[in-house]
């Protein structure tokens, strides 16, 4: 098995809530989607568009299936971040915006699993479930899958990053949110929630650096991944435990007092509008 899934488990039975997709967000990290240095929304949307359009073109021919991988690898090797982490061609625009396997046995037209022609075991494409399906408690996952779009992948594989936001809006609340009452405040609370995402997905404060991943940088020729310290490291500032948790989960840059204070005030505005919303202030 390869490191990219040291994390993870092949489980003989899926587990009963399946996170990879929801109505409005989709998820194909452990495929690598996110494995690239360049990771803007504009870079990952034109390389998803040139696999499902190669895949397309030689749907469902076998052999030209695997010319199209090995092209398509060749073609996106350089940019790959990470060398412990496959990249699989075969992941890309399943529907309208939504990413998934474009070699799923459900798309193909006598139901035949073609999944042995990507980077996986067709074993693992087909039973791997990643460790957020055991570390996400219902309610955390609800909260992740008001996230939409391919952005929800990045949010959904971050379970430390989720676990935090839901501390933060229960701090902002003074109680703990349900899943219920998440459900009951929509479409309300849509507005707030698309602005705390938005403001995550292009948080001002990221580190420029193409290695930097979350809380990790990736160096040398196999991009090794090395811990880097908190953005918050040495500064005075009284921060808690989930704010401090938040920012590093989104690489964010070492700051100054300053800064920090205004990334900080930035999160609690974004957090506060969200728990105001579901007061129904
Ligand atoms: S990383 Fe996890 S949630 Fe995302 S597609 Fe893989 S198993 Fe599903
Ligand atoms: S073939 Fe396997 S690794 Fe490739 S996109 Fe499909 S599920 Fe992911």
């Amino acid at each position: 098995m390869s490191d990219a899934h040291r994390d993870s488990r092949t489980a003989p039975r899926a587990p009963l809530r399946i996170l990879c997709q929801h109505a409005h967000g989709s998820c194909a990290a452990c495929c690598g989607v996110h494995n690239f240095r360049v990771r803007s929304h504009s870079a990952e949307h034109a390389r998803l568009l040139r696999r499902t359009e190669r895949v397309r073109a030689a749907w469902p021919d076998e052999a030209a299936l695997a010319r199209a991988r090995d092209e398509l690898l060749a073609l996106e090797a350089p940019d790959v971040l990470f060398a412990g982490v496959k990249v699989c061609p075969f992941s890309g625009y399943v529907d309208e915006g939504r990413v998934g396997c474009l070699l799923h046995p459900s798309r193909h037209p006598r139901g035949a699993d073609l999944r042995e022609l990507g980077v996986y075991p067709r074993e693992i494409c087909e039973g791997h479930f990643c460790a957020p399906h055991d570390w996400l408690r219902a309610r955390e996952a609800d909260l992740a899958q008001t996230a939409r779009g391919l952005f929800y992948g990045r949010v959904v594989t971050d379970a430390g990053l989720v676990k935090a936001l839901a501390r933060l809006l229960d701090d902002a609340l003074g109680r703990a949110f349900t899943s219920a009452e998440l459900a009951r405040a929509r479409p309300a609370l849509d507005p707030a929630l698309t602005a705390l995402w938005d403001t995550l997905r292009d948080w001002p404060w990221r580190d420029p650096d193409p290695a930097r991943f979350g809380g990790f940088v990736f160096t040398g020729n196999e991009a090794t991944e090395r811990g880097v310290p908190s953005c918050l490291a040495g500064l005075s500032l009284e921060v808690e435990p989930a704010v401090r948790q938040v920012l590093d989960a989104l690489g964010t840059r070492a700051l100054d007092d300053a800064a920090a204070g205004a990334a900080m005030a930035c999160l609690r505005e974004r957090v506060e509008a969200v728990a105001a919303a579901l007061r129904g202030d």
